[in-house]
């Protein structure tokens, strides 16, 4: 079966190298020069909405999947003309925009921060009211890792903020005093069926994710499960999907979902029964769904801006190192290393190694 993936970065890269194993083939159509996917599987190269390029793309797979959530929503509507899409069009089109999306979680009585559309000046002032201060300013598209996004603290940052954004459709949404960022992933079957990764705990250091820790036996894993439950269903998902949460005590409020496999779920290659690449590429050929069981307690260290010495990485006991083969920039996530042990607390000397490489640190440092 062969799967066609819309991007082709680090993320089609592992789809295509889960996918080898069970004779599935990946092609991803990736409109950027560099694609790091080409290194491991074939990629077309060229623009997402140009019609004959997709149909050259649609008439080699089976299925389509995406590893990108911006995909112009023209795409889909030609592909779906054609092919399967998995996940659909409506839980793409949803998750590119805040408000649809908040809307979505608002309407399936999933808490969520305190949120108010913002079409002008006017209405940011209005809603600093409504929300109170501090709050943060995002606009409805094309934010990620907190891109597109104004913190206010005072009301007179109004004016400022509203010019940071450009005047581009936003909302406001009231800044939640979280005790921690959690993400659940999760994947659903072409039949219903759906299953749930232990919840991971995630840290970010200049907006971009830098560890992720899996939550072995959570209280609050149940509650995400059902949280996550109703919005796969609500959506007829297929596909693996992550939703993001803020823990403020015993609550999970929703912030955001990704339509697609996750930064937050690498760990799962080494430290799951069944990796959420290989699940995702599972539920899309409509295969039985693996064990989403933890295998070990794991924890995951993106490597942004550069990947550390091998040598380094893999003197830590039970470390699995990733290297997407991309060019190294500032801020560009171009590798990844899981650590797994027996239980949590032998995690912890071998992770502050692995950040303090991952910070650029040398082996033998000493490490603060
Ligand atoms: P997002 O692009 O919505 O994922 O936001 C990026 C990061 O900004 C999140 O991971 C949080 O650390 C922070 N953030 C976003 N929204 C809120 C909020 N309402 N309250 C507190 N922190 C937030």
């Amino acid at each position: 079966m062969k799967i066609g993936i819309l991007g082709g970065g680090q993320l089609a890269r592992m789809l295509a190298l889960a996918g080898h194993p069970l004779g599935l083939q990946c092609i991803s159509l990736e409109p950027a020069a560099e694609a790091c996917a080409a290194q491991v599987g074939s990629v077309i190269a060229g623009d997402f909405t140009d019609e004959d390029l997709l149909a050259d793309f649609a008439a080699g797979i089976d299925v389509v999947t995406t590893e990108v959530e911006h995909v112009p929503l023209v795409a889909l509507d030609y592909l779906q003309q054609h092919r399967r899409l998995a996940p659909g069009r409506r839980s793409i089109a949803v998750a590119q925009d805040r408000l649809l999306e908040k809307t979505l979680f608002h309407d399936l009585e999933l808490p969520t921060a305190h949120f108010v559309p913002v079409d002008s000046l006017e209405d940011l002032v209005a809603a600093m009211q409504v929300v109170g201060l501090p709050a943060i300013l995002k606009t409805r598209r094309m934010g990620y890792d907190g891109k597109g996004q104004v913190v206010l603290r005072e009301a007179s940052a109004a004016e400022a903020a509203w010019s940071a954004v450009a005047g581009a459709p936003c909302l406001l949404e009231a800044m939640v005093p979280f005790d921690r960022e959690v993400s659940v992933i999760a994947v659903r079957s072409q039949e219903g069926e759906c299953r749930f990764w232990p919840l991971t705990e995630n840290l970010h250091h200049n907006g971009i994710l830098s560890v992720s820790r899996a939550l072995l036996e959570e209280p609050l894993q149940a509650l995400a499960e059902q949280h996550c439950q109703r919005l796969l269903e609500a959506l007829d998902y297929v596909g693996v999907l992550a939703l993001e949460l803020f823990q403020v005590g015993d609550k999970l409020l929703a912030n955001e979902y990704a339509p697609r496999v996750h930064n937050s779920g690498h760990w799962t290659i080494e430290g799951a029964v069944t990796s959420q690449f290989e699940n995702h590429l599972r539920a899309v050929a409509g295969l039985p769904l693996g064990a989403t069981d933890a295998r070990c307690a794991a924890a995951m260290v993106n490597f942004v801006g550069h990947v550390p010495a091998a040598s380094a990485v893999l003197a830590v006991a039970d470390a699995h190192l990733h290297v997407y083969g991309k060019q190294p920039r500032p801020g560009r996530k171009v590798g990844h290393a899981t650590l797994c042990a027996a239980h949590p607390g032998l995690l912890e000397p071998g992770l502050k190694t692995l950040v303090h490489l991952a910070q650029g640190g040398r082996e033998g440092d000493a490490i603060a």
